[in-house]
Formats: C-alpha cells, structure tokens, sequence
C-alpha cells in the first residue's frame, strides 16, 4: 500500500471526549471514528487490526474442533421470554418494532439463539460433544458509553458456546478453551492474566476472565509472581498470614479520650495496630428493604465490600454515617465494637478470630476493651468469613510466592453455563441408556475491539501506538525523506517493489509532506519497523532501520535489508 492512496487521516490532537489512552490514540491515528455516541466506524488501518485479531482467534478455535458459524442480530422477543431474559436484561437491550408490531431485540448475546439451533439438530449423545462460534458485531445500550472501544454500545465480539453430555465432559471442553485462549493473547503479544472470577474454590474455579495488564486497566488484580495464580482483588485470596497474637489477657475496659482512629489508640494504649479490631457499620441495601450491618477486620486490613456484599446477600453496600451508627448503637463512631452490640449482625473477619489479646471499641464514647479475646468474648451469633482484601505483604494461597499488584482490561471470559439454557430451552438429547438429558452448556466470549484497545492500552509513548508485530495494520513503512530527489525516490520504490514480491506486509510513504512529518504519522499509528532513505544511503548505500517498540536502531547494507526485514519478523 501507498500513503497516498492510503484512506487515513491523523490527528495532532486527543479527541476532547477520550478518557484513556487508547481511546485518544485510535482516533488520532486514524483507525477508529465515532459516528454517534458508543458507535464507531472502523476504518481501514483499524479495519486490518481487528481482522488480524480475528484470524488468530479462527486459527486457534478451529485447531479445537470449534467450528464457526453465524447468527442472526435481530431476536425475536419470545426467545427471550422463554429463557426469562427479556425483563431481567433491563435497559441495556436495545428492542425494536416491524411493521407487524411485532418486538426483536438486537443480541447483546447468543445463548437464546444457539441452544434454539443446537435443540433443533442433535438426537442423541453420539451428536455431543459440539463447540460452535461466530465473530459478530453484539449491542448493549450503555447508559453512558466511554473509553472508546472499551465501553461502546456496538462492538464487535467472538462468541462461542459448547454443548456436553455431563459435567466432566464440560470441564474437559473448558480446560481446552482455556489453553486456546491463552495462545490466542499470546499470539497477540499481550501481556496478560487469566483470573479466577468467582469466588472461593482454588483450581476448581468455573469461571476465569483474562486479563491485558496496563496501568489504566478498568480492574485492579493480583498475580503470583512464581506460579499461574490470579484473581481479581474483589476475589482475591492469599496464604495464611503469620501474626503474633498475643496471650491471654482479661478483658478491661480502659478510658481512651478523643482517640478515634486505629492510629491513634494503638498509640495510646501501645498496641500493635494488627491487633486493634476495626469495627465499621454498613447500611446493606436489598430488593425490598434495608438494615445496617457491622463488619470487623484487623486494624492493619481494608475491608473488602464485595467479598462482604455477596456474604450479605445485599444489592448494595453503603458505610453508615456517624447520625446512623450513633442512632443504631448509641456510640459515636471511633469507639465502635462488637461486644454487647445488640440487634446488628455482625460479620468477623476470619483473621481476628485467631486474635488473643487485642483491644476494640467497648461501645462508649471515649472507653475501648483490651485484653480481648475474639473467640471468647464476641457475640456467638457473629458471622465468621473473609472479608478483607489482599495486600502488599500476603503472600500467594497455592505456593506462598510473592504477589504482585497491577491493574487490567477484560478482553476474555471463559464461563460454565451448565443446564442453565438448556432447561429453560429445553434442549435434550437421548444418553446411552436412551435416557432424554438436558446438555450442559459453555460459553466462551472474546472482545475482538477490546483486545485491540487493550493492547493500545498496554502498548504506547508519548509518540503513539507501539502494535506488537502480529496485530499491527502493515509491518513495516519505508519512508524515503525527500520526494523531490529522484535517486531517493527510486531506490525507496524498488524496495517497496521487492518487498511486496516477498509478501511482506510493507507501506510506501510516498507523500510530499515533511520527512519530520512522515516521521510522526509512522510513530502515531506505530508500524513494528521504519525503514528511511535519505542522503546516506546514496553515499553509502546503507538503509536507517528503526524498532518501533525498542527504539533500536540499525543501519544495514540496502542488499541486506530484506533479509534483515524477514529475520525481525520471523
Ligand atoms: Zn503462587
């Protein structure tokens, strides 16, 4: 291709709108443009990545027996009622009209649709198992679509669905989507994780989303640095934290004036602040009501409010305000504990039940209890779990390895549906006893527009996009620095020429702009290698190769420059 006829206009500035990275880049690149709010044309350098993307998921599904097909956009409502979906899904689906008033959906997702085919077709368990997916453009009608392709209302997603006889043969399905999964983002050249996304069960895990590292990534994580394990820090877990507890001591009360916070009375009373019990007071919302809880943890930990909410069974979670807390305990907060608190559940964090001479609000204004002795003195009804979040210095649940903290963007989930669909579908096939079954399902998604942002995300300077070589829009541009001189020209177009003849994924900036300019542009869309002809490689027949990721750069002979080319690439 030639810049010239290239379809590609860059920008010199972020579009006003752009909240992150990739974002800003993929409009002022030219790759991407919005046509109306989470809706985005791609264009013909954008249009190149996605396809490469799509070609490796291809590759790797078809290599496991998945086999693609494709489905309808539009869905028809009764589909939906069936499967409950049509209200739970809320606002998000986009629902339409024909002319017959009769309502369609646009799929937000393909469940509804594949296991109606899948119902359809198969008899018998020697039909099982079947893996099928599509790459298709899916809707979800966001309330406020940011970020780009991050969080749009159209993107573009590979969708797959697998159909078993039972659960070992899921799991045997799951394992192989999960290895494919890890060699399509590492055919990308992405640095990612996959981590465990439901809680608790280490290794026996049903769900795991995978996750491209970058500092603006949209959730935070944790990995092991020494094995495979990750999770995000909503689920995270971590091995058993060695402390010294203390001895027994006698519960007291002692007067502690105007000391509130952790610091200050573990100052005061001289008490290690992994021993002080850190009692905090929420408000859990439900479906129809509302009532306050109260939490403790270790004064050294934070509490972690998902852990928690699942553990209530709340919708949400909000930190009571000093008029609530002081209205259900009669304390002001900051002398809060759980000792003789009457009519509030209270959830105690794991770690504070080994506690044995610890010290905690004694539920009056300026007074805290020493000498405390969780197991011995908290109320009985109290809700023991693990309600805190990982920190700094835990260490990894399977092999006591030191954890790393960094944050990410979901591009991949691979998720066990079990009979979920199938019931309410009703999708049955006869076992070898000619016993009718409900299947057992898999779902396993990608965002296509995604992974290319997220790699933008992951993968960028001050200068532009750094695309790792197997998702890049052309590999290399040769960039001859003055059109005017006719030697340059030449020898820019017989390299261009060669290099096509060797499909290689080449571009010619023949344009008459700047060479600083031509510079720019390459850097701003980030081709993997520049190739520049100037002056010098008149004199000394000498081409300037420069890495785009690296910042390397080489000068080689024009007749080795090809092979040079190909070595790099390889
Ligand atoms: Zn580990």
């Amino acid at each position: 291709m030639r810049v010239s006829k290239l379809f590609n206009k860059t920008l010199k500035e972020d579009p006003a709108e752009a909240e992150v990275v990739s974002h800003a880049l993929l409009i002022r690149s030219g790759m991407i443009r919005k046509l109306s709010s989470g809706v985005f044309t791609y264009l013909p350098l954008g249009w190149r990545v996605l396809n490469k993307i799509s070609n490796i998921i291809r590759e790797e599904m078809n290599s496991s027996d998945c086999q693609e097909l494709m489905m309808p956009i539009i869905q028809p409502k009764e589909l939906w009622e069936q499967s409950g979906r049509w209200f739970v899904y809320g606002k998000e689906l986009i629902r339409l009209k024909d002319r017959h008033d009769r309502e369609y959906c646009l799929s937000p997702t393909h469940e509804e649709v594949i296991t109606t085919v899948v119902k359809n077709e198969i008899r018998s368990y020697k039909d099982l198992p079947l893996n099928l997916y599509q790459i298709q453009n899916k809707y979800r009608d966001e309330v406020r679509p940011r970020f780009g392709l991050i969080r749009s209302r159209e993107f573009l997603m590979k969708d797959g669905y697998s159909f078993n006889r039972d659960e070992e043969s899921l799991s045997h399905t799951y394992q192989e989507m999960y290895e494919a999964y890890t060699k399509i983002f590492t055919r990308c050249g992405l640095n990612f994780r996959a981590v465990e996304a439901d809680s608790g069960a280490i290794g026996g895990s049903s769900s795991h989303e995978f996750m491209v590292l970058a500092d603006t990534g949209e959730a935070a994580l944790t990995y092991c640095e020494s094995c495979d394990y990750a999770a995000n820090m909503e689920m995270a877990v971590h091995g058993k934290r060695n402390y010294e507890n203390g001895n027994n001591g006698k519960l007291e009360e002692v007067h502690t004036p105007n000391k509130k916070s952790i610091d200050e009375v573990s100052e005061f009373l001289n008490i290690k602040p992994e021993l002080m019990l850190k009692t905090l007071v929420y408000k859990a919302i439900f479906k129809d009501d509302e009532k306050l809880i109260c939490v403790v943890v270790r004064g050294n930990r934070e509490v972690n409010e998902i852990k928690l909410k699942n553990a209530v069974s709340a919708i949400d979670l909000n930190l009571a305000d000093n008029e609530e807390v002081l209205k259900a305990t009669n304390t002001p907060i900051g002398f809060l504990g759980p000792i003789g608190l009457i009519d509030v559940d209270i959830y105690v964090d794991e770690e504070v039940m080994e506690v044995k001479n610890g010290a905690t609000g004694a539920l009056k204004e300026d007074y805290h209890f020493i000498g405390v002795n969780p197991k011995r003195d908290f109320p009985k009804s109290s809700i023991v779990g693990d309600y805190h979040n990982v920190d700094e210095y835990d260490h990894c649940p399977k092999c006591d390895g030191k954890l790393s903290f960094k944050r990410g963007t979901e591009v991949g989930q691979v998720f066990k549906l079990g009979k979920k669909y199938s019931e309410k579908l009703d999708c049955k096939f006869l076992d070898d006893k000619g016993v009718e079954q409900h299947v057992t399902m898999g779902c396993y998604g990608i965002g296509v527009g995604r992974t290319m942002a997220a790699s933008v995300e992951q993968n960028n300077d001050d200068r532009g996009i750094i695309w790792p070589i197997a998702i890049a829009p052309y590999h290399v541009i040769i960039i001859p620095v003055n059109m005017k001189n006719g030697d340059i020209v030449n020898i820019a177009e017989d390299l261009y020429k060669s290099f096509k003849e060797e499909n290689i994924e080449v571009i010619l900036d023949d344009t008459e702009e700047r060479a600083g300019v031509k510079f720019a542009n390459a850097d701003l869309i980030g081709y993997p290698i520049k190739i520049v002809i100037g002056s010098k490689t008149l004199e000394d027949k000498t081409v300037d190769l420069k890495i785009r990721a690296t910042g390397e750069e080489l000068i080689v002979p024009l007749y080795e420059a090809l092979g040079k080319i190909k070595e790099i690439l390889l």
